[in-house]
């Protein structure tokens, strides 16, 4: 790591740059240009470039991140109680898939090894998951999924894991109001998620509002052998004592685990990857590493044939014109600003908007407001044609680039993702979380080589060693692709797997409770 003052500035158009070195720069360091710091900046904030009249714009990826509040001098400290935030661009207005065309080469001859499923989709893992309708049962699931560990598991070692599908629905919600879809359907989705194998059992206590056919209709899943959906139903009165309802979970585990355990891996293109990229704990780092590394991999993955979603909607808002204009078609852009419509009122019920966002955490790390995180966020969807939109806990269905609008909120995402039909999913972070899912492998990306370097046993890729100098944009991309055919494969664990780091499964119900 280099020790001599290092800036970092996104376009030529730019009036401030972000410090890059360890540590920050202390006043009075000359930056190779010449120019010589007033204040001392922390690492990941913003140093004037030039002089910043009153009320100018500060541009930070070519963008207005926000105006200045007094004159700020060249060399000095931007940080955001200098800037006043724009106004949210309206929705009104914005360019329909007039991007030009996208003339990236089609990337061949990548494979992993997968799980092919009876509806096409693939699995990169091979899991019972065990679907509950309501909260009430997940302390029983709890207990039998760790008897179905010790007891059964060892029987069938193709299986990775059993995992309870357990969540805070189900009972005390306001089940008809027209939102509660959202929570529903994300249940629904996940069950069918790849990294299952169409095996689907769920608990259910018996007296929930959300009853079993409810959750899962007829034909909303394929059934295997028999015509009835495969529940164990607490309250049934053939269950006499705790033990009588473990048992009865065993006993329903069993065919599937038979049927899991015969799955093969086989080799699959890489068309057939689900790719969720989301970002946590950012720093002004994000938007300069790890996200344009993941943006670079995006094209690659898009290239190839395969599943991107991009989502986070507080952290693509401020973005939505770029976004609509690189629209496949005025049907899509408009479906993109519908989400963004939507997300705009249910903020506003709660009497918050977009700059609600922001943590002390990405303040502290350089990133002033929501405007800056934005900009640093969307490079994470690369620079491919938009394809396709998904409403909240909707399933994919189409390949390419997609919008899954979802808030940003890592665990509520992440579930999103999954319900979607996500088989892989990549993080970036900046100032550092041990983020993992049960479900699928997370892929966690370093913004910065000192967090790669604390975290070293969490972190899976360093795009810091680009702000270093020692890598490109297009090697960290590469060394991610690569890595993802890899962890696709079941050839390398992440470091969440290693551990067993496993956040909870979060739905995202903006319905009333009762
Ligand atoms: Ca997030």
């Amino acid at each position: 790591m280099t020790t001599s003052p290092l800036t970092i500035r996104m376009h030529a158009a730019d009036n401030v740059a972000i410090v890059a070195n360890d540590g920050g720069l202390p006043a009075g360091s000359v930056l190779p240009d010449g120019l010589t710091l007033v204040d001392r900046v922390p690492q990941g904030h913003k140093v004037a470039l030039v002089a910043i009249a009153k009320d100018a714009a500060v541009l930070r990826y070519n963008v207005p991140i926000g105006y200045a509040l007094k004159d700020i001098p060249a060399g000095a400290w931007v940080h955001e109680r200098l800037l006043h935030m724009p106004e949210a661009r309206s929705l009104a207005d914005l360019p329909r898939a007039t991007a030009a065309a996208w003339n990236a080469e089609p990337l061949q001859g990548y494979t992993f090894e997968g799980y092919r499923n009876a509806d096409g989709s693939v699995g990169t893992r091979n899991i019972l998951a065990i679907t509950t309708t309501v909260q009430c049962v997940a302390g029983v699931v709890d207990f039998a999924v760790q008897r179905i560990k010790e007891q059964l598991l060892p029987r069938y070692p193709n299986v990775d894991d059993v995992i309870g599908l357990e969540h805070s629905y189900g009972c005390g919600v306001a089940i008809d109001a027209p939102d509660a879809i959202i929570p529903i359907r994300t249940l629904r989705n996940i069950s069918k998620n790849p990294n299952f194998g169409g095996e689907v059992m769920v608990v259910s206590l018996g007296c929930e509002k959300l009853q079993p056919e409810r959750l899962l209709p007829p034909g909303s899943i394929p059934l295997q052998t028999n015509e009835a959906l495969d529940v164990v139903c607490l309250q049934a009165e053939k269950h006499v004592g705790f033990m009588s309802m473990i048992d009865s979970v065993l006993t329903s585990a069993v065919p599937h685990l038979e049927r899991l355990n015969a799955r093969q891996r086989e080799t699959i293109p890489a068309s057939e990857l689900v790719v969720g990229v989301q970002c946590g704990g950012s720093d002004a780092f994000s938007g300069v590493t790890a996200n344009p590394a993941v943006g670079f991999c995006t094209d690659l993955l898009v290239r190839a044939g395969a599943t991107v979603m991009f989502s986070e909607t507080t952290e693509v808002r401020d973005a939505v014109d770029q976004m609509t204009a690189r629209a496949t078609t005025p049907e899509i852009a408009d479906a993109m600003a519908r989400e963004m419509a939507w997300y705009d009122a249910y903020l506003g019920r709660g009497q918050a908007d977009r700059s609600a966002n922001t943590t002390p955490g990405n303040k502290a790390g350089g990133l002033s407001n929501i405007v800056e995180k934005a900009m640093g966020s969307i490079i994470k969807s690369g620079t491919a044609p938009i394809s396709g939109v998904l409403s909240p806990g909707e399933k994919l269905q189409h390949k390419g680039l997609i919008y899954a609008a979802t808030p940003a909120s890592d665990f509520i995402c992440g579930t999103l993702q999954l319900a979607a039909g996500m088989n892989l999913h990549v993080f970036t972070t900046g100032r550092g979380t041990p983020y993992g899912l049960a479900e699928v492998p997370v892929i966690k990306v370093a913004t910065r080589t000192d967090l790669a370097r604390r975290w070293h046993d969490l972190m899976d890729v360093n795009a810091g060693t680009i702000a270093d100098g020692e890598a490109t944009i297009a090697d960290v991309g590469w060394e991610l692709f690569h890595l993802m055919l890899e962890v696709a494969s079941g050839r390398k664990q992440t470091w969440a797997e290693h551990w067993k780091l496993h956040n909870a499964l979060v739905l995202f119900n903006p319905a009333p409770i009762t």
